[in-house]
């Protein structure tokens, strides 16, 4: 699809390279990392209470299966100490004292609400829930594991923690982790449903006798041949490359990029690609593995990180192959769709991996998204402007 908008424009858009002071490379000893950690220890340590609070209103029901109280309250305590405990380094360093004040002032603010030992809220009998938890867990355990592996092995070493955008593709983070329950309806309920007449006894039992692995590495190549056709089609129909353009409008790439993605995508993609273990009847063990697989995966793929990953580049999608998934220069338009396996790409010629080269630039070509979460929703049902 972008080819077309290359023909059409003949101009490449490389998009806006200016730092705000926000996206100053945050330097050790200048009180903003002690800040701003604080502070995020001191809103998530808050959320955090509440989800004890108001376990039915901010869980997630099948998350909250798993938990281990105990483990839960250390956590939460953990976050707070630290919260408070990077507020006072402010003090010391005598830097950004505000912003440690902030950071201490919610962990009070969180202390107040019940802190670690807050007892567990009511239970109400309802349906509708905000994935709180998931939001708070998975924003800790991506922010820790790609934030350190971006800071080793950077990509664009200049490249700030805070580069614009980051609070714009924050907004769809928390959107994608707090909508949970409108996902796991459509991938687990509402898409299988539709697709029950595919249940075949015989079949299932023979492939849950399979090893666990040989139902994972399955589950993984049928999952992702089905996102290579999804993926390809959103980038060769022009109606849907308008929902898809969200997802390539990111012109800084990190471990938080691949977040901005249309809700309808997520919404239909995850729950395709989770069909065939649905239809297969995979075990929990294999089905884990793929899901832990496939997270980690996304947000890895479009970290910056500048790992070099050998021979493994040609069994996985690496940061280097989907970066230039996500490039705007010319010859590396409309290729390597595949999102875990680059045989996938192969086998369909649209494989694109230079030795050793990274693309120059990323972002769309042709003319620009608009900027903002709800107006990028809007985009794929604005009237298309004229384009000469
Ligand atoms: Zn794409
Ligand atoms: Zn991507």
């Amino acid at each position: 699809m972008q080819n077309d908008s290359v023909i059409v424009s003949s101009t490449v858009y490389s998009g806006p390279m200016t730092h705000d002071s926000q996206s100053r490379p945050l330097v050790l000893g200048d009180g903003r990392i002690s800040g701003y950690l604080s502070i995020a220890l001191g809103v998530l340590s808050t959320l955090g209470v509440l989800c004890f609070r108001f376990p039915d209103l901010l869980t997630t029901p099948s998350l909250r299966a798993g938990y281990d109280l105990d483990w839960m309250r250390i956590l939460l305590g953990a976050g707070m100490l630290f919260s408070v405990g990077f507020g006072l380094l402010t003090f010391i360093l005598g830097r950004q004292r505000k912003l440690g004040a902030i950071g201490v002032l919610l962990t009070l603010l969180a202390f107040w609400l019940g802190g670690a030992g807050v007892q567990v809220g009511p239970r109400y009998d309802i349906r509708t829930y905000i994935g709180l938890d998931w939001f708070i867990l998975d924003l800790l355990m991506s922010a820790i594991v790609f934030i350190f592996l971006e800071k080793i092995m950077p990509r664009a070493r200049e490249q700030a923690v805070l580069r614009p955008d980051f609070w714009h593709d924050a907004r769809y983070f928390a959107f994608n982790h707090l909508a949970i329950g409108i996902f796991l309806f459509v991938g687990t309920i509402l898409v299988p449903s539709l697709f029950s007449w595919s249940i075949n006894a015989g079949l299932q039992a023979w492939f849950r006798d399979l090893p666990g692995v040989v139902q994972f590495v399955t589950v993984l190549v049928l999952a992702d041949l089905i996102e290579y056709a999804i993926h390809r089609s959103m980038h060769e129909i022009p109606a849907l490359w308008r929902f898809h353009a969200v997802h390539h409008s990111v012109e800084h790439m990190d471990w938080l990029a691949g977040s901005r993605l249309h809700i309808l995508e997520p919404l239909v993609t995850r729950a395709m690609v989770m069909l065939p273990a649905f239809i297969l009847g995979a075990e929990p063990g294999p089905m884990l593995a793929y899901v832990v697989f496939a997270g980690f995966q996304a947000g890895l793929i479009h970290a910056n990180v500048g790992v070099n990953f050998g021979p493994l580049e040609h069994l996985f999608a690496t940061p280097r192959y989907h970066h230039w998934h996500h490039s705007s220069d010319r010859e590396a338009i409309d290729v390597n769709y595949a999102a875990h396996l680059p045989f996938i790409d192969r086998l369909f010629g649209t494989h694109h991996l230079p030795a050793e080269r990274w693309p120059e630039r990323y972002g769309v070509v042709g003319d620009p998204l608009p900027k903002g979460m709800l107006r990028q929703f809007a985009y794929p049902f604005r009237r298309k402007p004229k384009t000469g």
